[in-house]
């Protein structure tokens, strides 16, 4: 049964309809054409009195500080860049990709909530961030700023797996793709799943750290659902780096081996050492495999706008560690005081646990911490350090629908960030039901 957001926020999942809306979607998410940066750029606004806040990126991270940052400081001038004229919703998606839920229950306008905020959306493709001069270059012109919020998400590190080989990376892209960072892939990798007829599906799992570290499993539930529901003859194969399934790994392992002990089987400590997508062959630390179709994820990194300002933390031999390198408590870039990161490009926390689960809760956390740290200081207050916490709902079957779930807290024990994980691993219609008040509740918190 498919669901649509009308049908949801009536509270009438049960009495959802089935039709799927026509969302031209490879449309909606291409990127702006990119123009040349010239010298000659002109503002892509004027400037005005008020203390300007760039916020670039309009995923969970950025639509969540543009509205605290005006509901903090009303006279902040709050400017949300981005390039997508859509927001869609990569939370949820698993579900919409085997049609339990509606094009439309993952869709949002960005100017509504703009216009009801009073920060100001421009899309457009963020091209270069000058940090010393204070200004972002986009297609559209150049903007000044006095703070700078960076939410760019994930990048796909291909060069990992090919290096400076091009062709094989944008082939992966276009028939592999894992559909883990809002763009045309999730109507491409949509298709695939509808038209696979039967056979081995590969499924890469990237190593840690990485964008939502459950929702590949949850992933591979759901497919087995929906390909054991149309009697499609197909083996999941889930190749994973980590000696185990993490997080809520017996609640995963129980669905695979009771809900789908035919269809899909999970291979540990499985790391990619070569791949050949033209043939169809991958050689990983636990076995090579031939495969007829593939999700394969290469590993994560901070999205190209904190390499763009030159953000990235380093290791103690100067290499790249890939992810940005920001005061745990207050996200501020550790060489920019003005510039601040929040969701996942975020990272190491804590020699602890290292990375906060990249996560569209935690983005969400993470951009109200700072929303309040930047309105305390634009009227000359020393901000509030802050945690956030987290809460991910993962569905494991889709007919009767169950799920099962983590929560994370976090706490401060002398001078470091400390997390408890706690593993919900007992499937059940109730977390499908707290999933809906839980996206309901943050779709509201983001675009109400
Ligand atoms: C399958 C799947 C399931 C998930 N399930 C959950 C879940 O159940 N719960 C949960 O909490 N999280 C979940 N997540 C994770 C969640 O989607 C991310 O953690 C969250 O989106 C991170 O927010 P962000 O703001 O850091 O990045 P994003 O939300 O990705 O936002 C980044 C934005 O920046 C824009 N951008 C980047 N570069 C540029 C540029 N150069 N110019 C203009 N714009 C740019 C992008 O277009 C994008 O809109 C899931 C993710 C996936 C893939």
């Amino acid at each position: 049964m498919t669901i649509d957001r009308r049908d949801f926020l009536k509270g009438g999942i049960g009495a959802a309809a089935a039709a799927v809306l026509p969302v031209p979607l490879a449309h909606a998410v291409a990127p702006v054409a990119p123009t040349l940066i010239t010298g000659r750029m002109s503002a892509l606004l004027p400037r005005s009195q008020a203390t300007r806040v760039v916020v670039c990126g309009g995923g969970w991270g950025g639509l969540t500080a543009a509205k605290y940052l005006k509901q903090e400081a009303p006279t902040l001038d709050v400017v949300l860049l981005e390039r997508n004229p859509i927001f869609f919703s990569c939370p949820m998606s698993n579900k919409w990709l085997v049609d339990l839920l509606d094009t439309s229950f993952l869709t949002h306008d960005y100017l509504t909530p703009a216009a009801r905020h009073g920060y100001r959306f421009i899309q457009t493709e963020i091209m270069g961030i000058e940090r010393d001069r204070k200004r972002v270059a986009t297609s559209h012109g150049y903007l000044d700023y006095d703070y700078l919020i960076l939410s760019p998400g994930i990048r796909n590190n291909y060069g990992a797996w090919f290096g400076d080989d091009l062709d094989a990376a944008y082939h992966t892209r276009i028939h592999f793709p894992s559909a883990y960072i809002p763009s045309a892939e999730h109507l491409t990798l949509k298709q695939k799943i509808k038209s696979f007829k039967g056979g081995t599906l590969v499924m890469t799992l990237p190593p840690p750290p990485h964008r939502c570290p459950p929702s590949p499993y949850e992933r591979a539930c759901l497919l087995a659902w929906y390909f054991k529901r149309n009697k499609v003859p197909a083996r999941i194969v889930i190749l994973d780096p980590k000696d185990g399934i993490r997080p809520i790994g017996p609640g995963f392992k129980a669905a695979f081996d009771e809900l789908y002990p035919d269809i899909i089987t999970h291979v540990p400590n499985a790391r990619v050492e070569s791949m050949d997508p033209y043939a169809k062959r991958i050689k990983t630390t636990a076995g090579e495999w031939e495969f007829e179709d593939a999700i394969l994820m290469v590993p994560h990194q901070a999205g190209e706008l904190v390499w763009m300002a030159d953000l990235i933390a380093r290791g103690e031999d100067g290499r790249p560690l890939g992810w940005a390198d920001v005061d745990p408590l207050q996200l501020v870039a550790r060489n920019d005081p003005d510039v601040y990161v929040v969701g996942d490009a975020v990272g190491v926390v804590s020699p602890l646990f290292q990375h906060y689960p990249k996560s569209g809760h935690v983005a969400n956390r993470l951009a109200r911490i700072v929303a309040k740290s930047i309105a305390a200081r634009a009227v000359g207050r020393e901000p509030d350090p802050g945690l956030p916490d987290n809460l991910c709902f993962m569905w494991v079957k889709g007919d009767p629908q169950e799920a099962i779930a983590v929560e994370f807290e976090y706490s401060m024990e002398a001078d470091l960030i400390v997390q408890k994980q706690i593993d919900l691993n007992d499937r059940s219609p109730d977390l499908v039901a707290r999933d809906f008040e839980w996206v309901g509740g943050m779709y509201q918190d983001l675009f109400g």
